[in-house]
């Protein structure tokens, strides 16, 4: 069993924080984003799976990369050519670099945990305030 487990040393690696720090944060800059939509319009933030507003095609994974798709479109859903608003892309972009930040600055701790819930509720209280 003992050889099962992780190498935690390894997991504070500065690299390793930042690359993790990286995907988890793009990970959850993209569930931030569709929070803060779904959260005031009272959807279900289980399902159904992300669409476009316009043309409600289902989004793939691939188009819910958050930035990278953005610019790989320029802007623009995938599938119908309209407009996504640069506002999405950037509650993602400020959530993945705070979740990011607070990777390589707390490791892999509780407190991490604690900074990344924090973020995202400060976040996504902030979103719909400035909406409301
Ligand atoms: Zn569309």
């Amino acid at each position: 069993m003992e050889s099962m487990m992780f190498d935690t040393s390894l997991l504070n690696e500065p690299m390793v924080r930042l690359v993790v720090g990286i995907v988890i944060g793009l990970v959850l800059g993209s569930f931030t984003t569709m929070l803060s939509y779904r959260l005031p319009r009272r959807l279900s933030i289980i399902t159904p799976p992300s669409t476009c507003p316009t043309c409600q095609t289902q989004l793939t994974p691939l188009d819910l990369i958050p930035v990278l798709s953005w610019l790989m479109n320029k802007g623009c859903c995938r599938h119908c050519t309209a407009p996504i608003g640069a506002r999405y892309m950037v509650i993602e972009l400020v959530t993945t670099l705070a979740i990011t930040a607070a990777f390589v600055a707390l490791g892999f701790t509780p407190t991490l945990l604690a900074a990344i819930i924090g973020i995202m509720a400060v976040i996504t209280y902030t979103v719909i305030r400035c909406e409301y």
